[in-house]
């Protein structure tokens, strides 16, 4: 199917349920008027004279119109390329050049970034980009009404026109570690994995589903918008960027069945002074992904915010992004301990990164995944495309894993990240989850740094706990002897009151490393 046709299907199902909600400006769709406001845009779009595999930019924080435009977009068979909130001139451009965006749709900019004077900057270098519209503003309204001059029929004719192995969206990686890659995904890739991460999970009409994560990535537009349209759900937004407050309000305002979340949104939402005060009863299930999450937080999910079913997935760009997630009946601790069984009909196995030999089930390689959810490719980058996609189609994750016997994955840590000390490979996440345990410490990340001696030493870079008697590097050290083999005890602590991030949420290690290395 194509995104289009997948629609049309849970509109004629569910026309009245809701589809969509904007919590910031109490705007409301159901799937009938969901439907007419994606055609408006789809026709206004044929009429500007936007063509089959044209790229069309979408440039804002979370709101109902980047949901339009994804439809939209896919409804016309034209690529819509999700440009992160963050970036700025020199992303920013690369981007545009990179994928030859022709239409630009952007928000005029937000507290800390001003889209419209860093367009301004860079229209120049990118010669493709012939127009930019502005939601809320003339430029958009004026888009929109050029739907008029959209002959009839023009719609239905493209729409005969697509196939669903045609390209449909350019995802930019997180750059967590290192500059973007343009992953290209078709209309196959996108909806079989937002429809089986829905199944998993067990969506019917009746579910809503708060996003506080954003829609410029995957986990936004595919496990929350694919996943919702699919099944009849409804996707509740709850603010343009992340706030916790938000959050928690939308979900008990709007009887929410489902949050989704980095677990850092969720420790954030936690140790919100007033968490008791929200009623969050209404929630059933959820979705933490794109970083491992400590045991601690998970009890909490579980047992405080009711998300009895929370779901791990884990993912990348490159695969649409899930290749893995747990099962609503999964235990506790296949949910802090795994990232959860294959998804229907893709395969995974776990390599020996140097040889590429498969490993014996129970011991570390590097996890390749293979089948629907793997990406067209690289945006017009054949030879990188080359590098992570084998001649046999199976994608080298650069992730390090384990397949256990029972099928479940264990994500040991990225290979990039890995932490050769002496001779001896460190997983961080080993460490992170250890020091997590210490009372002092609200939220840790364990990098390696140079070292004349042993290559690379081992640095922990702690948030404090609010309130706390500074942490010292004695204390940590203290905590850690006899509980964790020698070499891996952090010989250097860096006290922080927040980590570099990426916009999806993740952390930046390679900015840690290079900050506090020296
Ligand atoms: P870049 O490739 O540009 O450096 P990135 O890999 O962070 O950035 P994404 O595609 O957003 O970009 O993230 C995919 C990565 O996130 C995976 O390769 C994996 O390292 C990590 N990840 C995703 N889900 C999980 C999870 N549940 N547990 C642990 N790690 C995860
Ligand atoms: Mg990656």
């Amino acid at each position: 199917d194509t995104i289009g046709a997948s629609l049309d299907r849970t509109v004629a199902a569910h026309p009245d349920r809701e589809a969509l909600v904007d919590v910031a400006s109490g705007r409301r769709w159901t799937y009938a008027r969901f439907a007419e406001d994606v055609d408006t845009l789809a026709r206004a779009l044929l009429a500007r004279g936007v063509l089959k595999g044209d790229r069309v930019g979408i440039w804002a924080t979370n709101c109902p119109e980047w949901v339009l435009v994804q439809y939209a977009t896919a409804r016309i068979g034209a690529i819509m390329v999700n440009i992160n909130p963050a970036y700025r001139a020199h992303e920013l451009a690369y981007v545009l050049r990179q994928s030859g965006i022709g239409l630009l749709i952007a928000t005029p900019g937000h507290r800390t970034n001003d889209f419209r004077a860093l367009v301004n900057e860079v229209r120049e270098e990118c010669p493709a980009l012939r127009e930019t519209a502005y939601l809320g503003e003339e430029s958009w309204t004026a888009l929109l009404a050029s739907a008029a001059g959209c002959p009839d029929g023009a719609l239905a004719a493209r729409e005969a026109e697509l196939s669903c192995d045609d390209p449909v969206n350019i995802q930019y990686t997180s750059g967590t570690t290192g500059f973007p890659k343009g992953a290209t995904l078709s209309h196959h890739n996108i909806l079989n994995n937002g429809y089986f991460v829905g199944e998993n999970i067990g969506y019917t009409e009746q579910d809503r589903i708060c996003l506080p994560v954003p829609f410029y990535h995957c986990f936004g537009m595919v496990m929350g918008n694919i996943a919702a349209t699919t099944h009849g759900a409804c996707i509740v937004i709850p603010g343009p960027v992340f706030d916790p407050v938000t959050t928690l309000t939308a979900v008990a305002g709007e009887r929410c069945t489902s949050l989704y979340g980095v677990p850092t949104m969720f420790i954030g939402e936690l140790n919100l002074a007033d968490f008791a005060s929200y009623d969050l009863t209404s929630l059933r299930t959820g979705i933490m992904a794109g970083s491992p999450c400590p045991e601690e937080v998970m009890k909490r999910v579980v047992a405080e915010m009711h998300m009895a079913e929370v779901s791990i997935c884990y993912g990348m760009t490159e695969t649409s992004p899930v290749s893995t997630q747990t099962r609503r009946d999964d235990s506790l601790d296949r949910r802090t301990g795994t990232v959860g069984r294959v998804l229907p009909h893709l395969e995974i196995k776990v390599v020996d990164p140097a040889t590429g030999v498969t490993v014996p089930r129970g011991e570390p390689g590097e996890l390749c995944t293979r089948g629907y959810s793997v990406m067209l490719g690289y945006w017009d980058e054949p030879e990188r495309t080359a590098e992570a996609v084998d001649a046999a189609g199976w994608m080298h994750t650069g992730d390090l894993a384990v397949l256990r016997e029972d099928g479940y994955v264990e994500i040991v840590g990225r290979i990039k990240d890995m932490i050769i000390r002496g001779g001896e490979n460190i997983y961080p996440r080993e460490i992170e989850e250890f020091l997590y345990t210490h009372p002092k410490v609200a939220d840790v990340q364990v990098v390696g740094v140079p070292d004349g001696k042993y290559g690379e030493e081992v640095l922990a870079c702690v948030i404090p706990k609010q309130g706390a008697e500074p942490l010292t590097l004695e204390e940590l050290r203290a905590h850690c002897r006899d509980r964790l083999a020698h070499y891996k005890v952090p010989s250097r602590l860096q006290l922080l009151d927040a980590f570099p991030m990426t916009v999806s949420g993740k952390v930046r290690k390679v900015d840690l490393r290079e900050r506090y290395g020296r």
